[in-house]
């Protein structure tokens, strides 16, 4: 592997411009690589590349090959990212910070992706509809062609699963930006589809910062559809560009998360849940269950309990046995530490506070994990995608409070609801603004087969599950006059 260079048509490329990007070790904030600084040329490189394999009726050397052969093709990639787990995780460890677990973890879901696409490849068909006497009317679902990704670093793998994953099933041909912070362990599995047989041009990874490279993906012309995860902000500015040339776009822009409890639950399988869902991947999480609403009369006791866990946690390097390690980089670690000063200033109470390992060096760009308790729902620790491991909790009087509260946000990922009411939990599930509604659980990024999106700023379009085919095809129909 090349780190320096883009990886398009199965081959090692230098950089159009030859310029190159520092990679900083989250852990102790040294520079330790560097990347290719991609250009608008080698976007267009990586378009071309794509274009080809496709051909000009997917006749070409990647699309014309049969959906059974592309899902042959995808279990041989499963295979072998699980043959090279160690390596892939120990990458994506040491460039995002993730303790191993989480990097182990996320190494595995990658190969789960491609096991699911690959299964669904030759699953994904059109029909035959009813029309008018004399007539045969079908629909095809056929690839847009070329799809970009634009993948943000808090789960490089696991987004490149779920949308490269998904485009290649469908018989897309991928150009893929992967965020400046975490683009070793993409290169590396690029690498592994052009061993185990994928042709030239079905996946091409440009790395770069995001206003040169991803705006040139965003702009380009010769990309059929866009998937962008990561910020509200940049989200907009790729919709934007592709709208002036009507290109789809489906965006998954984070969220603000509430997990609901009512005094009813079962606050022992509340506890350890209500944590990690907020400490996993130190909070980088889009589905991240940030804001906890706790039905009064349970509020203390479960306030009790978190303030124990809280307490125990520790933040450390990805090689000690802490459950959370460092942010990914020192733009988060500022971000995080400005909304945390301020909700300081402003006397909003610190419930908990877990501690930092001693290996953690003054460099390394850490963040002990924090419970803040009363939270105003207008406070902007409330509102805002902190993304890092703060957790907000807050008291509600009854059912309409707890659903006022919950959409009350300018967000709509997820939702957990915690009771053993079974109508209340229906009503709640069919009530919140949301895409995904967990009931007595909560998945914060898990679930390969459930499909995943956000509504209002938390983006649209769905991806996972067998949701995300339709969303990489276009539908035709084909109507067929025989008399
Ligand atoms: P970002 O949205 O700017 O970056 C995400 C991806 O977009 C990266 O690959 C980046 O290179 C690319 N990008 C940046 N500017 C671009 C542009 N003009 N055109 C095209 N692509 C561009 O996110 P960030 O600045 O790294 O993080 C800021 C905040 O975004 C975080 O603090 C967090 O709140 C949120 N975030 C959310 C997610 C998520 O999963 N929803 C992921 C990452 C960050």
């Amino acid at each position: 592997m090349n780190t320096a260079k883009h990886y398009i048509a199965n081959a090692w490329v230098e950089p159009a411009q030859g310029g190159t990007i520092p990679v900083y070790e989250p852990a102790n904030g040294a520079v330790y690589t560097h990347l290719a600084r991609g250009t608008a040329e080698d976007i267009d490189r990586a378009v071309q590349a794509a274009r080809a394999a496709l051909g000009d009726y997917f006749d070409g050397p990647w699309g014309g090959l049969s959906a059974m052969e592309r899902g042959r093709l995808l279990t041989k990639l499963s295979d072998a990212v699980l043959a090279n787990h160690e390596e892939l995780a120990q990458l994506e460890s040491r460039d995002t910070g993730k303790v191993m677990s989480t990097a182990r973890a996320d190494t595995t879901a990658l190969a789960r992706y491609f096991e699911y696409y690959a299964g669904a490849c030759d699953k994904l068909h059109g029909e035959t509809l009813p029309y008018q006497a004399g007539y045969t009317v079908l629909t095809v679902r056929e690839p847009h062609g070329v799809t970009g990704h634009i993948i943000p670093w808090n789960y490089p793998m696991q987004i490149f699963g779920r949308s490269v994953g998904a485009a290649l099933a469908a018989g897309n041909a991928c150009v893929v930006k992967p965020a400046e912070d975490a683009c070793l362990s993409l290169l590396r599995v690029a690498e592994l589809a052009a061993e185990v047989g994928f042709p030239a041009g079905a996946i091409n990874i440009v790395t770069g910062l995001g206003h040169e490279a991803g705006s040139a993906l965003s702009a380009h012309p010769g990309i059929d559809h866009i998937s962008f995860t990561g910020s509200p902000v940049t989200g907009s500015r790729v919709a934007e560009a592709a709208a002036r040339r009507h290109c789809p776009v489906t965006l998954e822009l984070g969220g603000k998360s509430p997990q609901i409890v009512f005094a009813d639950a079962d606050l022992d399988a509340v506890v350890p849940v209500v944590v990690n869902a907020i400490i996993q991947n130190s909070g980088q999480t889009c589905s991240a269950g940030s804001r906890l609403l706790v039905e009064r009369s349970v509020y203390e006791p479960l306030l009790a309990r978190l303030v124990t866990a809280f307490n125990a946690l520790q933040v450390g390097p990805p090689a000690s046995d802490s459950q959370l390690g460092p942010l990914v980089n020192k733009a988060q670690q500022d971000r995080v530490r400005v909304i945390l000063d301020q909700a300081r200033e402003e006397g909003v109470t610190i419930a908990a506070q877990g501690a930092t390992h001693p290996d953690a060096v003054a460099d390394g760009y850490y963040q002990a994990p924090i419970l803040f308790r009363d939270v105003a729902p207008t406070h902007r620790l409330a509102r805002e995608e902190v993304f890092g491991p703060v957790l907000v909790a807050m008291p509600f009087e009854d059912e309409a409070e707890a659903l006022r509260l919950a959409n009350g946000t300018d967000f709509g990922l997820v939702a957990g609801v915690w009771t053993n009411d079974g109508a209340r939990q229906m009503r709640l599930a069919r009530k919140l603004r949301c895409g995904q509604v967990f009931v007595n659980n909560y998945g914060a990024g898990g679930g390969v087969e459930l499909p995943f999106g956000g509504v209002k700023s938390s983006g649209y379009g769905r991806e996972k599950g067998f949701e995300a085919l339709l969303g990489f095809t276009s539908l035709k129909t084909i109507a067929l006059k025989h008399g």
